[in-house]
């Protein structure tokens, strides 16, 4: 760096897609390459933000008077080398400022500033004064027994307050007499104890093998149905990577992530595993990140924020369920897990694992294409077979709680046969609708244009787009009758329909409401132990707790996902119900799966159960690739949203006149690599070479499928390309447009690249 007066070019956690300049903390040095990725504080109009070095560069001549920044929270820089170069990855490829993409990926507590935690763990040790010197400490003394400790060998900090009441004055004593010191124990000093697994089968082992022969950056598509051992595979890679002295990083849905794996994690390794998940505090958060940043936690298993999880060790990253929508981030930084798992996988050079029994779409399609191994697992591991599933056509049958009496009939034999009955309906709350049956007027959200759902057996209402609440009116509003009903059924109603029945067992209930708690979960499974008994609840059943005695799964109440007007329903159903089904039979008693329906002859219904989740994937991806949908073409979605019901659809007309001009069927646009370039706002204009491979489509704007939601009116702009540098290379030359728009300040917008759904 020959400039005599070099700046440090900050990303701060600002919506704006640029870097600001400051002057190196009066106090340091001149800065460095070195500091590329540090955290440091700086003045921002009358606040102070900490933001990241992402470059040192030459001062503007057209800045006036630059502040200086004013102290550096760390000695080094925390982000660097791969994460660093993932994270800039990351800014390019959503398009988004890269001080939010980094602050998105620090803990909380160390975006707010807080000094990295202390991770190591201590332990305690006589010097060579003070081997000399025990016995001449007072006999009884507490030193005295603290020194006669240690005399054997040293001691870490947890032994200590297990065995010693009042330790630390003691050792205190003895540190500053010069006879006890305090050290650090390294890592590497815990070497793993893994205890051994079941006999894997030949289709595991098979499976094993291919990993273990791939050391260095290889994707895996391990596909094999619920209950056929995939984590036993996993866990085989993760001991493996152990073994060569690496860390390895497994990403969970938040509903997968139970004590009960954990434990099995924790046991079959023998090394400490470290979670990350969203029931821990800041102060924990920051203290995993740390410790994987020193390279001591040697075993991560989070959910999807995880993914930014520093692996300076890296030997192995496992995405399970990867098909899971919980990967993708549907605010702020609106990333995919498992996508920035593949590219820090291959920035790292180590395997990357995806395991699911329902793979999305994506992933099944890269395995076809031949850029994934496609590792498959056809048959349940050990004694467990697969479930029998049998459709129940419920047209012209009589309901109770909108379960048919063939069903009650299973249940009570279920139960009655000692197993455990699980049904599965996707509407949380009493009932989707409260009607007047004198008038038709309906309980609607002013803030949303949508119903409000029946909670609480009738005294509440709830909107479940924007969290309104409200107690149920005494009469119907419009013309004062008292007879206001609630129309069809949500899981509450289902539980207490029930519990009614079947008294002698208990009934429970789980969905968002029941367990907003982050430990209810596991006390609701616990409550019920092996024991008989019936749970109802929404799609938060379909992973989770494993449920060794449970023998009946019954679907009901899916048809409502059978016409949905979004491109991934389908899939999501077909992944739903596959693995809810997968619940049953889990261990040694056999499993049926009981799906009530009104549409028997559904196609997706009849190719699910006839030929299983691959045939459905297979007619599913020829009907996406004939409708010119992911994974043959790829989206970006522009949202806006406003108080004033033409200012979202103003804003995106503006947008849309922004992106450069197409012939129709031509060239235009222009392709860079998002892997290749810089962020945005370092780019120097480069003259765009055309693209080959087809042009960018621009439909809309619309108004969003969902028009208002708390009280906002909302429109959208659908950006796709079968050639994703395209897309890519349309929006880059377009966004900085976008942001100058006067348009731009009216509206709240956001940019969703492979959006989940198009609402
Ligand atoms: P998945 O992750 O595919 O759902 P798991 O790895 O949890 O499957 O295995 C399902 C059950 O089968 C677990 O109880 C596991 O201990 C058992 N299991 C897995 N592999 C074997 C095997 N090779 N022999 C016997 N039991 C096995
Ligand atoms: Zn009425
Ligand atoms: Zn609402």
């Amino acid at each position: 760096m020959s400039d005599p007066d070099p700046v440090l070019k900050v990303a701060l956690p600002l919506p704006l897609p640029r870097l600001f300049d400051y002057l190196e903390p009066s106090s340091e040095a001149a800065p460095s390459a070195d500091d590329i990725g540090r955290r440091v504080r700086v003045p921002f109009g009358s606040r102070e933000l900490i933001g990241l070095i992402a470059a040192i560069g030459a001062r503007d001549s057209g800045d006036a008077e630059l502040k200086s920044a004013l102290a550096y929270p760390d000695d080094v820089a925390l982000f660097h080398g791969e994460l660093l170069a993932s994270l800039r990855w990351l800014a390019a490829y959503t398009h988004a400022p890269l001080g939010e993409v980094l602050a998105t990926a620090l803990p909380a507590a160390l975006r707010r500033g807080e000094a990295l935690p202390d991770t190591h763990l201590w332990a305690w040790r006589l010097t060579r004064e003070g081997e000399a010197e025990v016995e001449r400490l007072r006999n009884g003394s507490r030193p005295r027994r603290l020194a006669e400790w240690l005399r054997t060998r040293q001691r870490d900090e947890d032994a200590l307050d297990a065995e010693i009441e009042g330790w630390r004055s003691a050792a205190r004593t003895l540190a500053q007499r010069g006879l006890a010191e305090r050290v650090a124990v390294p890592a590497s000093q815990l070497a793993p104890q893994p205890q051994p697994g079941p006999a894997p089968n030949e289709e595991q082992a098979a499976a094993m093998a291919r990993i273990d022969a791939a050391p260095a950056f290889a994707p895996f598509l391990l596909d094999g149905v619920t209950g056929s051992g995939k984590t036993e595979v996993y866990l085989h890679a993760i001991a493996q990577c152990l073994a060569r002295g690496k860390q390895a990083l497994v990403l969970v849905p938040e509903i997968g992530l139970t004590p009960q794996m954990l434990a099995r994690f924790r046991a079959r390794l023998g090394v400490p595993v470290h979670a990350l998940h969203s029931g821990l505090n800041d102060g924990e958060r920051a203290r995993t990140w740390a410790a994987a940043w020193r390279g001591e936690a040697r075993v991560i298993v989070g959910t999807r924020s995880a993914v930014f999880t520093p692996l300076p060790d890296a030997g192995l990253i496992v995405v399970d369920e990867e098909h899971d929508a919980s990967y993708k981030q549907q605010d702020g930084i609106r990333y995919h897990a498992r996508d920035l798992a593949l590219v820090r996988g291959k920035a790292l050079d180590v395997p990357v694992l995806l395991g699911s029994a329902t793979p999305s779409l994506e992933s099944l399609h890269n395995a076809q294409q031949g850029r994934y191994a496609h590792l498959r697992l056809h048959k349940r591991a050990g004694e467990a077979k697969p479930p029998a599933v049998r459709v129940l056509d419920i047209r012209k049958r009589p309901l109770d709680a909108g379960l048919s009496p063939e069903l009650h009939g299973a249940i009570r034999a279920a139960l009655d046969a000692g197993g455990q009955v699980l049904v599965f309906k996707n509407r949380r709350g009493y009932a989707p609708v409260l009607l007047c049956h004198d008038c038709g007027w309906s309980a609607h959200c002013k803030r949303c244009d949508a119903p409000m759902t029946v909670h609480a057996g009738g005294r509440r209402l709830q909107c479940h787009h924007c969290g309104a609440r409200q107690t149920t009116p005494p009469a119907c509003p419009d013309c004062a009758s008292l007879a206001l009903q609630p129309q069809g059924v949500g899981t509450e109603r289902i539980e207490a329909a029930l519990a009614e029945r079947y008294g002698d067992v208990p009934v429970l209930r789980i969905d968002r409401g029941s367990t907003r708690r982050k430990d209810a979960l596991e006390k609701l499974f616990d409550k019920l132990g092996a024991e008989p008994g019936v749970i109802v609840g929404t799609q938060m059943l379909a992973k989770g707790h494993d449920l060794r005695n449970l023998t009946l799964v019954a679907v009901v109440g899916i048809d409502e996902g059978l016409f949905s007007a979004d491109f991934r329903a389908a899939e999501k159903l077909a992944q739903l119900l596959i693995q809810v089904s997968g619940r049953a039979g889990r261990a040694e008693k056999p499993g049926e799966v009981w799906l009530q329906t009104h549409h028997p002859e559904h196609p997706l219904l009849q190719t699910l159960i006839n030929g299983g989740y691959h045939a459905f994937a297979e007619a599913e991806l020829a009907q996406r690739e004939a409708a010119g949908f992911p994974p043959f073409a790829h989206l970006a979605l522009l949202r806006a949203e406003a108080k004033h019901a033409d200012v979202p659809m103003a804003f995106l007309h503006a947008a849309k006149n922004a992106f450069p001009p197409f012939e129709k069927g031509g060239q235009g646009g222009f392709a860079l690599d998002p892997d290749m370039k810089q962020q945005q706002q370092n780019q120097k204009q480069i003259p765009p070479p055309p693209f080959s491979k087809g042009g960018i489509q621009l439909q809309g704007p619309i108004t969003a499928p969902m028009p208002k939601r708390a009280g906002m009116h909302r429109a959208q702009l659908l950006i796709s390309s079968p050639n994703r540098r395209a897309l890519h290379a349309a929006i880059d030359a377009a966004l900085p447009d976008v942001y100058a728009l006067p348009e731009a300040r009216k509206v709240r917008w956001s940019l969703d690249i492979d959006p989940m759904d198009l609402y």
